[in-house]
């Protein structure tokens, strides 16, 4: 369902850039089962018997069972929201007109999230992605790093459309600019403290 909804809103961003020839979006895969087997035993471990000395396993059962409930919506959330945005950064990528692609970071979004979102777009082609990459990260393997209840989104960026950073990445990208990027090494740590200062 989350990969036929992203699918639905690729094809709708595409028809807005008008850019003809037809296309079908590929749905991605399903994650592995072991994957989803790993996150979901993780996320109700304490609810089993185990290591009868474990901390965790003291408490009682109604709490542990509070954790588990908490952790597996979690951690079942990233998987579906993988699918949507795995969909499209896939489409982006074998479709000619797409050039490229942006992370979209909700305004409750964490410090990690906004500072991939004032990014602004990466081209999906590694020749051209030097031209407007900045320091931030270097390729699209830390734009495309979601986390537990983490509600960033991809948008497909097509030929003919400028992609412009949204109010608040701008602000977001000063934030950086001004109290973070001098700092390698510590950028994030940095980046993050300017937000909750200044942002
Ligand atoms: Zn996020």
């Amino acid at each position: 369902m989350s990969a036929s909804l992203a699918a639905e809103f690729y094809d709708a961003q595409r028809a807005d850039a008008d850019v003809g020839d037809a296309f079908t979006v590929p749905l991605a895969d399903s994650p592995p089962a072991d994957q989803t087997e790993t996150v979901l035993r993780w996320a109700t471990h304490d609810v089993w018997p185990q290591d009868a000395d474990a901390e965790t396993q003291r408490e009682p059962l109604a709490s542990r069972l509070a954790v588990a409930e908490r952790q597996t919506g979690a951690v079942t959330q990233k998987l579906v929201a993988d699918q949507g945005r795995e969909t499209i950064r896939q489409a982006a990528r074998v479709d000619r007109q797409a050039v490229g692609y942006a992370r979209a970071a909700a305004l409750g979004a964490c410090s990690f999230c906004k500072l991939m979102a004032s990014r602004g777009m990466v081209y999906k082609t590694a020749g051209t992605a030097g031209r407007d990459a900045n320091d931030k990260f270097s390729g699209d393997a830390s734009l495309a790093k979601f986390h537990d209840n983490c509600h960033c989104g991809i948008i497909p960026v097509f030929r003919g459309q400028r992609f412009e950073l949204s109010a608040h990445a701008q602000e977001w990208d000063r934030l950086y600019r001004e109290y973070a990027a001098p700092f390698p090494g510590d950028q994030l740590r940095r980046f993050r403290r300017a937000i909750a200062e200044h942002g």
